[in-house]
């Protein structure tokens, strides 16, 4: 499970497919089982003082399944270092505090996910660290929220969450570059099936690997990807520190979720663009917010940097947040619940339930808002029930 050598079917000189399946997982050496086995175990005998085999010493440290998950992440971002964590928000936070200091200054978008806004707002802040928030597609409003010498971050979502709004990632590189602070980019609605920040002039990719990575709702994770191999280490030295590592069962789970990666991201896209034809020509629905649709504000930067537009759609209706509320309660195939990613579909009204934290904040959002984490059903299922749902 070392490194992947050149040639080898895991090595960066193949195409994305085959690093998902093989990338940081060659078949164990004792058994020659295909898949990674899953080291349920917390230490490891020593030949002798300091007498490690193959490095690993305490679970917390490394463990055989979370490297092979970690190996195959950072492949797949196109990054030197990758890391996995037990929530996206403990990869977060580990980042954070890694290349941050109380006294510090971050821009953060002004439509991040509730969670991440909640750990800037209510736990960072407490802690020292100074936020600003700004839109992160307006590249003069995020230079005018830059704080010479005291940002260190600028971290940006995209396509973000809930409003699916599109920020230029090249363009935000250079904006960190000019002013010493590192980008940050949560990848976790596009993949790095559809988008690699890394390759685009991001220094940190961020993941909730609850989401497209695992893809199947039986696994909450998270990951980091640096790009620069001494941030890297500096991030692996706190991911241990702190300790909010992914266990041995959870990195097995995500990484078998990424092997199919890249076909349910395919079928994802497919039946978005299904649902969003459906939407866009319903009396019931005022707009529809989706990267692929040519009038999106960020359609050209999404053309430019991403493969596909992904799977999730968000739309408000006619009629306001009751009308918003009763078509998430109408849906029946498209199942009533939070997260994303998963092969089935959900729906959710965001004000209500994943950004009720953001109410009263600069990142409240819009009361009429529905949004959809569409899945791999048939897509004719898919659509009947959403013009059930809005009838
Ligand atoms: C879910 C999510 C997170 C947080 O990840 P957890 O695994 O729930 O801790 C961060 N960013 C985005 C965009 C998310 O959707």
């Amino acid at each position: 499970m070392s490194a992947a050598k050149s040639g080898h079917p895991g090595s960066p000189d193949h195409g994305f497919e085959t690093l998902a399946i093989h990338a940081g997982q060659e078949p164990d050496p004792l058994t020659g089982a295909v898949v990674p086995p899953i080291y349920q175990v917390s230490t490891y005998k020593q030949d002798g003082v300091g007498g490690l085999r193959g490095g690993y010493e305490y679970s917390r440290s490394a463990n055989p399944t979370r490297t092979a998950l970690e190996e195959c992440v950072a492949a797949l971002e196109a990054g030197t270092r990758g890391l996995a964590f037990a929530s996206g928000l403990a990869a977060e936070d580990c980042l954070l505090r890694t290349v941050c200091a109380p006294g510090d200054h971050v821009v953060i978008p002004n439509d991040a996910y509730g969670g991440t806004f909640r750990l800037f707002a209510k736990v960072l802040d407490r802690w020292g660290l100074a936020w600003t928030p700004a839109p992160s597609g307006d590249a003069d409003a995020v230079r005018a929220a830059i704080r010479p010498g005291q940002t260190k971050v600028i971290w940006c979502e995209t396509p973000s969450n809930p409003l699916l709004g599109v920020a230029d990632i090249a363009q935000l590189a250079d904006i960190a570059m000019e002013s010493g602070a590192l980008l940050v980019v949560d990848n976790t609605f596009a993949s790095p099936y559809l988008q690699q920040p890394l390759t685009l002039g991001a220094d940190v990719v961020v993941h909730s690997t609850t989401k497209y990575m695992g893809g199947h709702s039986d696994v909450v994770g998270g990951a980091l990807v640096a790009a620069d191999a001494e941030l890297g280490d500096r991030l692996a030295y706190h991911q241990n520190a702190m300790g909010a590592v992914a266990g041995p069962f959870d990195a097995w789970l995500t990484l078998r979720g990424i092997r199919t990666l890249g076909v349910r991201m395919d079928r994802h896209c497919a039946n978005a663009e299904r649902i969003v034809e459906l939407l866009r020509s319903h009396s019931s629905v005022a707009e529809v917010l989706y990267p692929g649709l040519p009038g999106h504000p960020g359609h050209d930067v999404a053309v430019k940097q991403m493969k596909a537009f992904g799977g999730m759609v968000s739309f408000r209706v006619t009629g306001g947040e009751q009308r918003a509320v009763d078509v998430c309660n109408n849906a029946k195939l498209f199942t009533l619940g939070e997260s994303l990613g998963g092969v089935e579909s959900l729906i959710e009204h965001p004000g209500r339930m994943t950004h009720a934290s953001a109410a009263g904040s600069p990142l409240e959002v819009p009361a009429d808002l529905v949004r959809l984490s569409v899945g791999i059903e048939s897509a004719e299922d898919l659509v009947a029930d959403l013009e059930q749902a809005l009838r």
